[in-house]
């Protein structure tokens, strides 16, 4: 059977040009990049090299604003804690009630410690006040941390905007933006309009690069402590040998999210029509965050009056990977803390699937998961006490 793999928000393929581009390194070229004799000193500079074309997908010059790291968590953990760290002057967090665990379990942490964070509720689209952003900031706030597109429904916030109205009201607050969502999916311009951000954090296995690999963006002249303490690598910033390897695997793939760019509109036009066929199928389905600016790959579908788990067992048998909630909620009867943020109504809470595509896909997966999506739903709700199968329609009492 075929495998459908629409589970791209939680991790991607490796691209062949990726795994090829790696394989010098983990064999013949295996030499510390730290070491100084010359075969060392080729890997050394293959690192760099990696660097900068990290840098430049981001829309940077200088090499060593480019931390690499083993993942987007160690990005975020790096940056909020980096920061905090830094700057102990000052107590006050902003952040959304939306985040990844990532950052969420890292603002908790520190409200713990005795920090004062703010969690900014978003409304029914998965949208952001950004009048209510301003009226957050405060004279002892230190970070303000807002992703820029949610894993779970492709929102996506106005970065660019809240960056500047953080530094309009004060330069010294520190602006981070967990883009592990959006680094390949979205141009990012640090120069450009991103130019107000200090901090930025992506994962390498959300864009066909291997899984333990990550880089954090640190803008030169941001007070940051380093967060993994040992030797004197990154110039002191993280101790611990570099995963050469992985690290330019993750450069070629950001090449490669380069100049798939603009597939975008072939992405969207997926997306699209596997989101408006399954509405005009399936009754009482929504699309969660649609009134919203989305991602173009992601698709969170709320369908009323049936569970996600149930749903996922049935698209496995078909063939079709696809998620309930995060790639970390699913598995867990808890659900979503981002779409109970978007107050999604009580009925659709449990029923929400995420489809999230890549550019490996094609409109015979979609084609695939509209053949079999509705009769999953319709067995489903045939057996759900909510759902009255005789008139296809529910019963309303809950
Ligand atoms: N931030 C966001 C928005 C994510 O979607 C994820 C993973 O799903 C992470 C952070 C964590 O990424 P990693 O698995 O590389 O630590």
């Amino acid at each position: 059977m075929k495998t459908v793999y629409l589970d791209n928000n939680a991790t991607t393929p490796i691209a062949p040009e990726v795994y090829e581009a790696m394989i010098p390194y983990l064999t013949g070229q295996y030499f510390n990049p730290s070491s100084m004799y010359g075969p060392a000193t080729e890997v050394g500079d293959a690192l760099k090299a990696a660097k900068r074309t990290i840098a430049h997908f981001l829309g940077v010059g200088n090499v060593t604003q480019i931390l690499p790291t083993s993942c987007a968590t160690e990005s975020n953990n790096t940056a909020i804690y980096g920061a905090v760290r830094a700057n102990p002057g000052r107590r006050h967090i902003i952040t959304t009630s939306v985040e990844h665990p990532a950052v969420l379990e890292v603002c908790k942490d520190l409200q713990r410690q005795g920090y004062e964070v703010d969690f900014l509720p978003v409304d029914t689209h998965g949208t952001l006040d950004v009048r209510a952003f301003i009226r957050a900031l405060r004279p002892d706030t230190l970070l303000v941390s807002i992703m820029h597109a949610n894993n779970e429904t492709g929102v996506i916030f106005p970065v660019d905007e809240l960056a500047r109205v953080t530094k309009e009201t004060d330069q010294s607050i520190l602006f981070h933006t967990d883009a592990t969502q959006t680094a390949g999916k979205l141009p990012i311009n640090l120069r450009g309009s991103f130019k107000n951000v200090d901090l930025l954090s992506f994962s390498g296995h959300k864009l066909h690069a291997p899984k333990g690999v990550g880089a954090l963006f640190i803008r030169r002249g941001t007070p940051i402590r380093p967060y993994l303490i040992g030797g004197h690598q990154e110039s002191g910033r993280r101790g611990g040998t570099e995963n050469v390897a992985f690290i330019v695997g993750l450069a070629r793939a950001c090449e490669l999210a380069t100049e798939h760019r603009d597939g975008e509109d072939r992405l969207r036009g997926m997306r699209d029509r596997l989101e408006s066929s399954l509405q005009e199928s399936i009754p009482y389905l929504e699309v969660n965050g649609k009134g919203a600016p989305r991602l173009p790959n992601t698709s969170n579908v709320a369908v009323h009056y049936i569970e996600g788990e149930g749903m996922l067992y049935q698209l496995d048998e078909a063939g079709i990977c696809a998620s309930s909630g995060s790639a970390c909620t699913s598995g867990s009867l808890e659900p979503s803390h981002v779409l109970k943020a978007m107050d999604v109504p009580f009925t659709a809470m449990h029923g929400s699937i995420r489809f999230s595509l890549s550019h490996y896909n094609d409109e015979s997966d979609v084609d695939h998961v509209l053949d079999v999506f509705p009769r999953v739903v319709a067995s489903l709700r045939k057996l759900s006490p909510y759902w009255d199968s005789e008139t296809d329609r529910p019963t309303g009492k809950i």
